[in-house]
């Protein structure tokens, strides 16, 4: 069957990149299927949809917000509608099983209902004044052309988190998806244009991080860069949003942590783990890469975890008998790879896996065999840096004051959560562990959009997304003071 190429959209058209040249999209559960053909973008691309961005502004801004937000219920009617054709393409391109795919477009939809409706509120306040026959109150402004950069492993649910606020709020975007997840993003948009979203108030550009990402974030009519991908990648964006005098907000990394006490409930703690360690391959920025547990329950539990992990099955996340799809390229695979060979190393004990995996219908993708490992001490570089692939450290606690402090031991702040009987023990660790997120007798997985979603520390910079809190990040304040006394009026002056 021939390949297809698909074009950027700019302007409200889709549009060849001006460098003639694409990049292939991949299915990593068999690299050898071509998905589609993307466009190379350049900096020349990236300066006509910053342009048509810029354009499109001031109209937008001027529909009333319940407007905008009508457009936006019929994406997420869309979303609904295309649910199970969305979530096949996205296991197709980036791995996850079906189900965990269907969740993702899911989250969009979730995302998209809850926010849009924020163009019939978008609070402000009012208070009192300090002066008589005086008004105060607190009004949201756009922020202006909002530059989106989103990674590959939630194709759909991450740009919601980003483009539906952006948008309710009055901003223009323009988009770069992740150069592993194109198809996910393309499908996403064509959904905006058949909702009736005005020419230029989202556009849409793929190619790499270097080649159009940077140039995106330095380009001066970029108001604010909304990121989430690794810690590394957004140093980057943070350095030169601050030299260019730029707003933006990260979601970054994580090594989130799972805290086993000796009176929780063990089947239901595997349960949890096996959850947030294997899904979507470990690949989650709250994937649980750390499993923390009181040693008198250690032998116990560390062999009903590797009973459990066993029965695993690896495929192709379209077949309903696979449990763990592929890693989504090779870099990934090779860097899981050097993470287990250190672990071993660095002396933990390598109690499954290890290894790429090759056996059966998985020789042509990128699989590699859930990993557990065992007498993991927290300084260990396998319990402190982000793998993000299937492999689980288990370290030993002594009490529960022990578990908080190894799992705040961590430059990352995103995720955590505790498996416990004891009350007073859950709310001690609601206080305590230094994360965005808190999970009691659940994994550290799960988020709901209405929500702050983020984390603390090398995770993010100060921002949630979701829930209200996403409207902090896409709006400017304004406050208003309107004196209605026919005099003029000092506040803080003494007559
Ligand atoms: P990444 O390599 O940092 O890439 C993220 C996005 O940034 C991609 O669109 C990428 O483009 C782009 N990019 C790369 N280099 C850039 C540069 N120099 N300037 C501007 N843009 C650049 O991350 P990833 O591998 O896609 O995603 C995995 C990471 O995301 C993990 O660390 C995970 O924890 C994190 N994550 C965090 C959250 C959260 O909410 N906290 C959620 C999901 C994932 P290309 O694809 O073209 O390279």
């Amino acid at each position: 069957m021939a390949i297809k190429t698909y074009k950027n959209f700019i302007d409200g058209k889709w549009v060849a990149s001006s460098s003639g040249e694409t990049f292939d999209n991949i299915n990593p559960a068999n690299h050898k299927e071509i998905l589609g053909r993307f466009q190379k973008s350049n900096a020349s691309d990236l300066n006509k949809a910053v342009k048509s961005a810029v354009k499109a502004q001031e109209g937008w801004r001027n529909l009333p917000a319940p407007k905008r937000g009508e457009i936006l219920f019929r994406v997420g009617e869309l979303l609904v509608k295309h649910k199970e054709s969305l979530a096949k393409d996205m296991t197709r391109e980036m791995g996850k099983v079906l189900n965990e795919t269907r969740g993702d477009v899911q989250e969009a939809i979730d995302l998209t209902y809850y926010t849009a409706g924020e163009g019939r509120r978008l609070l402000g306040e009012t208070v009192p004044s300090e002066l008589n026959n005086k008004f105060c109150m607190t009004v949201r402004m756009p922020v202006g052309v909002v530059a989106a950069i989103t990674p590959w492993n939630f194709p759909i649910a991450i740009p919601s988190w980003k483009l539906i606020p952006a948008l309710v709020c009055g901003n223009t975007v323009v988009f770069k998806p992740a150069s592993d997840t194109p198809l996910s993003a393309y499908r996403f948009v064509k959904l905006f244009e058949e909702a009736g979203l005005p020419p230029g108030v989202l556009n849409f550009v793929t190619g790499s991080g270097t080649e159009i990402g940077e140039p995106l974030i330095e380009h001066h009519n970029i108001n604010l860069v909304s990121f989430t991908g690794s810690t590394d990648t957004g140093a980057v964006v943070a350095h030169k949003c601050a030299w260019n005098m730029k707003q933006y907000s990260l979601e970054m990394g994580g090594k989130n942590a799972i805290i086993v006490m000796d009176d929780a409930d063990l089947d239901l703690a595997v349960e949890g783990v096996i959850w947030g360690a294997f899904g979507t391959t470990g690949q989650r920025c709250t994937a649980c890469s750390r499993v923390i547990v009181h040693k008198k329950v250690l032998r116990k539990f560390t062999s009903r975890l590797l009973k459990r992990t066993k029965t695993l099955r690896l495929g192709d996340g379209l077949k309903n008998t696979t449990d763990v799809g592929p890693l989504i390229n090779e870099a990934q695979r090779q860097k899981v790879l050097s993470y287990c060979k250190l672990g071993v190393e660095e002396g933990a004990k390598l109690l499954l896996g290890g290894n790429v995996y090759k056996k059966g219908n998985c020789r042509g993708g990128f699989f590699f065999e859930p990993t557990l490992f065992a007498g993991v001490s927290p300084k260990m570089r396998i319990a402190q840096e982000e793998i993000f692939g299937p492999v689980l450290s288990i370290l030993e606690c002594k009490s529960l004051e022990n578990a908080v402090e190894i799992v705040n031991d961590s430059r990352f702040g995103l995720s955590s959560a505790i498996y416990t009987r004891d009350v007073n023990r859950a709310f001690k660790a609601i206080e305590k562990l230094d994360t965005g997120l808190t999970y009691i007798n659940s994994s550290t997985i799960g988020a709901e959009v209405q929500l702050p979603f983020g984390g603390t520390k090398g995770t993010g910079n100060g921002h949630r997304e979701a829930g209200t809190t996403a409207l902090e990040i896409f709006t400017e304040w304004k406050s208003v003071f309107v004196d209605y006394s026919g005099a003029l009026q000092k506040a803080q002056i003494e007559d």
